[in-house]
């Protein structure tokens, strides 16, 4: 098994995780052996999260189009310092040219991610572990990888484009916000095809909030933008 064929996808309460299949499908196969169905034997995300392993899902890879929501940040994490394609999983959660405009446009640096990650990966730099577990590094770079900025645009922006909202030659919103994925509430499953949207109007918290802050300022990282604008 190549090491890219290592790691199948496995659903969990609401994230996607990475499943080892080295450990998963001999766990599998022995359960069924002896009698249970190979639904019920217990699997594993390698985050330790308990999933079902979906094998017509594919592999736990960038590409694969089931990861473009939901993927788990601490599997995401788990390996990649395994597979050691740290750099692919940092542009993973580099913003998009839209997002990176409205953060800019509000003041901060759209490199402040990216910048406390390298600078995590830094400080432990041969402190990673030998198998694909969760255990420091991992851990803390996924925690500041839920902290991200997120772009939020005002509904008639998403309805019918910038222009159409907000007139000619507008590129970026002027009721946008940007706002952390993780400490703003988000909708869940009760709120139906609005699930993963901004749940409710009060509580949306600017980003960055205060964990990607706390991270920065302990590794003397620069929050605001280097004085230039993306949106020229
Ligand atoms: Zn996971
Ligand atoms: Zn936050
Ligand atoms: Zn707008």
């Amino acid at each position: 098994m190549s090491l890219s064929d290592r790691f199948g996808v496995g659903p969990g309460r609401h994230r996607r995780h990475a499943v080892d299949l080295l450990e998963a499908l001999p766990a599998i196969d022995a359960g069924v052996r002896a009698g249970q169905s190979a639904r019920d034997v217990a699997v594993f995300g390698v985050c330790g999260e308990r999933v079902t392993l979906a094998r017509k899902w594919g592999r736990f890879e960038y590409e694969n189009p089931h990861l473009n929501s939901r993927r788990c940040e601490r599997c995401g994490w788990i390996v990649a310092l395994h597979h050691h394609s740290i750099e692919h999983e940092i542009d993973y959660y580099r913003a998009d040219p839209t997002d990176r405009a409205l953060i800019s446009g509000g003041g901060h640096d759209p490199e402040l991610l990216p910048n406390v990650l390298r600078a995590v990966l830094a400080r432990h730099q041969g402190e990673t572990l030998d198998r694909p577990e969760a255990g420091l590094v991992s851990d803390l770079l996924a925690h500041v990888c839920r902290h991200r900025p997120i772009g939020v645009i005002c509904a008639g922006c998403w309805d019918g484009g910038i222009e159409e909202a907000h007139g000619p030659g507008v590129t970026v919103c002027p009721q946008s916000v940007v706002a952390c994925w993780s400490c703003t509430f988000v909708a869940g499953a009760w709120a139906g095809e609005h699930e993963d949207t901004i749940g409710s109007a009060e509580c949306v918290v600017a980003a960055p909030c205060s964990v990607l802050t706390a991270v920065a300022t302990h590794h003397h990282i620069s929050i605001t933008a280097g004085g230039f604008d993306e949106r020229r």
